[in-house]
């Protein structure tokens, strides 16, 4: 299960045709919003996905009433109603958010799997990949020496 912010989401592609952006969500290069937040298109997603052997059987698309305007005249319980009803009948056009993206490693590649988790990680305070657990089971970075707890397989990234 993995969940990412949409560079292609409804709003940019408004603003963008509307000339409040000059970023294409439509391009396929992550977009960075503010200093954490990066952006990326669906089909660079699944492309990914898909080069590594997984197969995407469910897309959702989600947040798309995370609008500050509906929230401020709107009940939460209204939202979350017509939010579901969105999700079920246009998940398939990826136009939220963030989208959710359920996807299975083919079975053929199963006993192929060499993975470290740590792999795919960065410290977020430096930027650096190469992390590692210390003795007390801890995430360690390596370059600056920030240490990230694990709590019942929760790799707690806070800083
Ligand atoms: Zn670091």
């Amino acid at each position: 299960m993995l969940e990412f912010a949409n560079k292609r989401n409804l709003k940019n592609i408004l603003k963008y045709f509307l000339k409040k952006i000059k970023v294409s969500p439509f391009s396929r290069e992550p977009y960075q919003v503010g200093e954490t937040i990066l952006n990326f298109h669906p089909k660079q997603i699944k492309q990914l996905l898909k080069s590594e052997s997984f197969e995407i059987k469910k897309q959702l698309s989600v947040s798309s009433f995370r609008i500050s305007f509906l929230k401020k005249h709107f009940s939460v319980r209204f939202l979350l109603f017509w939010e579901r009803c969105y999700q079920y009948m246009f998940s398939f056009f990826g136009l939220g958010p963030s989208i959710f993206l359920k996807s299975v490693l083919k079975d053929n590649k199963i006993n192929d799997l060499e993975f470290n988790f740590l792999d795919i990680l960065s410290c977020p305070a430096c930027k650096n990949e190469k992390l590692t657990f210390d003795r007390d089971g801890k995430i360690l970075c390596k370059k600056c020496s920030s240490n990230f707890s694990v709590n019942e397989g929760i790799y707690n990234f806070k800083i």
